[in-house]
């Protein structure tokens, strides 16, 4: 148990403090108060109407967790604030005559699906439900409070089955003929709550507690208990919310909306959650408690026609929506309740909202002067920015107006909109895809042995498993569509099917897809761009009066972003057109061209010439014919990223990926002897392919070590980048080029491979009389380089971190190897929150960057430091390149935005900043 330091945090006289009214409280307090009791703190003290009450600390629930018992102060503590709120209201817990009642809501710093909510009406007993009748007038309002106790008590609290009580609730109103249950009279919510009784007799094994501090005791350690749930803990795992925080629980004086038409209850926004646009957003349900809201037993009214019903509390919930927003700076959601005309605000937070939601709103309120521009940027983040990039469903269709029909929802596990047709097991998937089909994977849950079925389909469906299941995982590391966990749909891969709701879709059948919502549609739901691609695309202007407000938003964040950053953002692109669409999304040069991109297709027949070459003139005669081929390459490459830098890597795979697969090549061989048709070239291929087979490819004859045993192969790409670098300038260019060296382990690689290039590069200048200022670098992608980075920066000019291979060789594993072997069972055992390929591993790979780049440093202080690795456009990773002081980090084209966003989200916090 820790002691209480924070600053804002009242200290009790004897130690620790578990028990805080909502007067000691504020919005500061989420960790110790949860976030439903700082909120309802602030609120109080703000003087908007809050029903007193007082908050049990997080700290009492985590020395309950560890210990099976409360603290040992707890219940003398409890007891003090619950005189202070009985002499405030003027009556006692569950006094017979005039009761005073509560309710026990749980509030942990996040708020979490899973965990117990709420019980209201404690206090309520056989005696004190007279006394309620009496003082209320109302014999119906009372009977009605006691059940609804009952019920809730004898669900969250004593574990009853809650459709028990819901069966008794409709068999009332069947007898009586009625359809709600305002239409139950006092005698027959007499009735029910005696067969509520014997439920919970017989269910429970114990009678429904009449004392009430007996039931207040018992839903506090029911709260406490709930942080345990299985799926609490579920989704603390897959939300990355840490096990050990514990839950706050709030007891709060019980304001009723069921005391008739001038009663009721609702829960509003500040602004839409949707659009962000400001205006009226809300449901109100007359003469009810909080929970008919949720449970959608009777029909809600739009929040605006409470203006009808009840003008006042009507204004005066308009005035409290200002106050909250201008005090909390943001959208707020609240919950309210009006008794008998009084309005009660029963609960506030800075609300949830879509990822085109956050972008409007971030800037509205820049507009609105509550906010800066800093503050926008840190309102917002990548995942959003990168959610606004996928293509999506035409929402006229995806929300029902045009006749697409939803079958259901799961987990939203990887975004995008995908279509096609369904098929049950991968081996279909494969052989319809080859047919030029697209189809959906739907599987009950997936594992390795479907992976080509997942790289074959257009998205993924299952319907177990949750963010972290193998069908999640792999989805995500594969950027392809997935919606997981989708309960309701029955897949039965036998019969090649999926039952829904009544809906039975065969295999052939057409579904769509959504990884955004989760939602999954029967039949073909029409995709459209993104216009936040389209801005960037530069087909569509923020600037233009009919411009997107979601494109605009995005436009001056990012602006704002670009002139804050530090971190220079440069793309992985390996053609002029992949260059270009990268300039357009604001690249400022290239940071990784894989040259072995270059030496696919019809040109792989040029690179087996060369592993086939016997003798010295038959493979510079390969290499020969390669040189004007990669030149006509980076000559293009060059001009689509003129006055930018382009670092281009001498060649990085082992060179049997360039040969045919073994198999098939033995089985051409085999067939070939069979018919004594003997082909030598294949017999030579085959024989070589044997030759470079190894066992650990990752590990074996590649990057540097390829350049030092195949004389004339690096020399001829230096030759092909500096003829084409003394090209672009004849023809007035500004080509910037940069040459990289991969997997270099030690810095005598590099000074032979350096030399060599540096021979080649000044007899370039002397044919073509051109000057040519090429920079010449190295990859830090294995540990022993980064071990000696000191010593490799004598020799390079820029150090570009290959956090792939660095993550691989750091760890022992092999991506492809291990991503879909045991990941999943890493991530749910909690060994891993977020694979180390997706989110650089800041303990071990990241410390090896961070010395590196700082040993590196002190050899040659104006090395250039980069990052060329898929962590490059991770938005936590971008965070750390920018903490250790990286110069620039390189993505994919599409993550561009993305980087250059959260490049400027990290440098604009750590200038100080105190933004969330
Ligand atoms: C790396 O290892 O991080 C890298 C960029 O190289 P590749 O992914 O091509 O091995
Ligand atoms: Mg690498």
């Amino acid at each position: 148990m820790s002691e209480n330091k924070d600053p804002h945090v009242p200290q009790g006289t004897q130690g620790v403090k578990f028990v805080y009214d909502f007067t000691e409280g504020n919005k500061e307090l989420k960790d110790l108060l949860g976030g439903k009791g700082a909120n309802l703190a602030e609120m109080t003290n703000l003087g908007l109407p809050v029903p007193p009450g007082f908050t049990i600390t997080t700290e009492a629930c985590k020395v309950y967790l560890d210990s099976g018992d409360e603290p040992a102060a707890l219940r003398d503590e409890v007891s003090a604030h619950l005189s202070a709120l009985e002499a405030a209201m003027g009556k006692k817990l569950g006094q017979a005559d005039d009761p005073l009642l509560v309710s026990v809501r749980s509030g942990a710093k996040f708020s979490m699906p899973g965990m117990m909510d709420t019980v209201l009406n404690i206090g309520l007993s056989d005696k004190s439900v007279q006394g309620l009748a009496k003082q209320s007038g109302d014999d119906r309002f009372a009977w009605d409070s006691y059940r609804r106790l009952i019920q809730m008590f004898g669900k969250t609290v004593l574990g009853v089955d809650g459709e028990l009580f819901e069966d008794a609730l409709d068999k009332a109103k069947q007898a009586k003929k009625v359809t709600v249950d305002t239409d139950l009279d006092a005698a027959e919510l007499k009735k029910l709550v005696t067969k509520f009784k014997k439920i919970v007799k017989s269910e429970a094994g114990r009678d429904f507690p009449q004392d009430a501090r007996e039931q207040m005791d018992l839903a506090i350690h029911a709260v406490f208990d709930s942080w345990n749930t299985d799926r609490a803990k579920l989704y603390r795992r897959q939300e990355r919310i840490p096990g050990d925080l514990g839950t706050a629980v709030n007891v709060c004086s019980m304001v009723f909306g069921n005391l008739g038409p001038d009663s009721g209850t609702g829960v509003a926004f500040t602004r839409d959650p949707a659009s962000g646009q400001q205006g009226v957003y809300g449901d109100y349900l007359q003469n009810a408690q909080g929970e008919d809201v949720v449970a959608g037993i009777r029909n809600t009214v739009p929040l605006a026609d409470l203006e009808q019903i009840d003008k006042k509390s009507y204004d005066q919930l308009m005035q409290i929506m200002e106050t909250l927003e201008t005090h909390y700076k943001d959208l707020c959601d609240i919950e309210f309740t009006i008794e008998r005309g009084q309005l009660w605000m029963l609960q506030t937070r800075v609300g949830k909202r879509t990822a085109g939601a956050a972008f409007r709103i971030a800037t509205q309120l820049v507009d609105q002067g509550l906010i800066d521009e800093a503050e926008a940027l840190q309102r917002v983040n990548g995942a959003q920015l990168a959610q606004l990039m996928f293509p999506r469903f035409d929402d006229e269709y995806a929300n029902g107006g045009k006749g697409a029909e939803q079958l259901g929802r799961g987990i939203a596990a990887s975004p995008g909109a995908a279509v096609g047709k369904a098929v049950f097991d991968s081996y279909t998937a494969i052989k319809w895809s080859r047919s030029g089909e697209k189809v959906i994977l739907i599987r009950r849950e997936t594992n390795p042995d479907d992976l080509d079925g997942m790289i074959a389909a257009e998205g993924i469906l299952t319907s177990r498993g949750g963010k972290t299941s193998h069908a999640a995982v792999v989805a995500r590391g594969m950027g392809k569509t997935c919606v997981c966990g989708a309960e309701d749909l029955e897949v039965d891969t036998k019969r090649r099917r999926l039952t829904v709701n009544g809906h039975v879709v065969e295999e052939g059948d057409v579904v769509s897809i959504d990884g955004s919502t989760g939602k999954v549609y029967l039949g073909e739901v029409p995709v459209v761009p993104s216009p936040v691609v389209e801005y960037f695309e530069g087909r569509m202007h923020a600037g233009a009066d009919d411009a997107d407000e979601l494109v605009k938003a995005v436009h001056r964040i990012m602006a704002y972003a670009d002139r804050v950053r530090r971190l220079r953002v440069r793309a992985n692109a390996d053609n002029a057109e992949d260059a270009l669409r990268a300039r357009r999304f604001g690249a400022q040069g290239i940071g990784l061209c894989r040259t072995e991109h270059m030496f696919l297709g019809e040109r792989r027949e040029m690179v087996e010439h060369l592993i086939l070459a016997d003798t010295d003139e038959e493979r510079e005669n390969a290499l020969k014919e390669l040189l004007p081929l990669q030149k006509r390459d980076f000559i293009e490459l060059f001009e689509a990223m003129d006055g930018l830098p382009v670092t281009v890597r001498l060649l990085d795979p082992p060179l049997h990926e360039f040969l045919p697969d073994i198999t098939e090549l033995s089985v051409r061989v085999a067939l070939a002897e069979s018919r004594k048709d003997h082909n030598e070239n294949d017999l030579r291929l085959l024989q070589a392919v044997h030759r470079l087979h190894e066992q650990n490819p990752m590990l074996g004859l590649r990057g540097v070590r390829l350049g030092l045993v195949i004389p004339g192969l690096f020399t001829m790409q230096v030759r092909a980048i500096a003829e084409a670098a003394a090209e672009r300038k004849n023809a007035k260019g500004d080509p910037r080029a940069e040459i990289m060296i991969p997997l270099v382990g030690t810095v005598q690689e590099l000074e032979i491979v350096r030399e060599e290039a540096e021979q080649v590069i000044a007899d370039v200048e002397r044919t073509t009389g051109v000057a040519l200022k090429l920079a010449l670098g190295t990859m830090i992608e294995l540990p022993r380089a980064a071990l000696t980075a000191g010593q490799i920066a004598e020799a390079a000019e820029f150090f570009s971190f290959g956090t792939n291979d660095l993550t691989q060789t750091v760890w022992g594993f092999s991506r492809d190897d291990v991503e879909a072997s045991f990941f999943t069972a890493y991530l749910e055992k909690g060994i891993f929150g977020v694979s180390p390929f997706e989110t650089i591993d800041k303990d071990g790979v990241g410390k090896l960057v961070r010395d590196a780049a700082a040993a590196g440093r002190a050899t040659r202080p104006d090395l250039k430091l980069g990052v060329c690795g898929e962590h490059g456009g991770d938005p936590e990773s971008v965070h750390f390149f920018h903490e250790v002081g990286l110069d620039y980090v390189s993505c994919s084209p599409f993550r561009i935005p993305v980087a250059r966003l959260e490049a400027g989200r990290a440098a604009s916090t750590s200038a100080g900043s105190d933004h969330r």
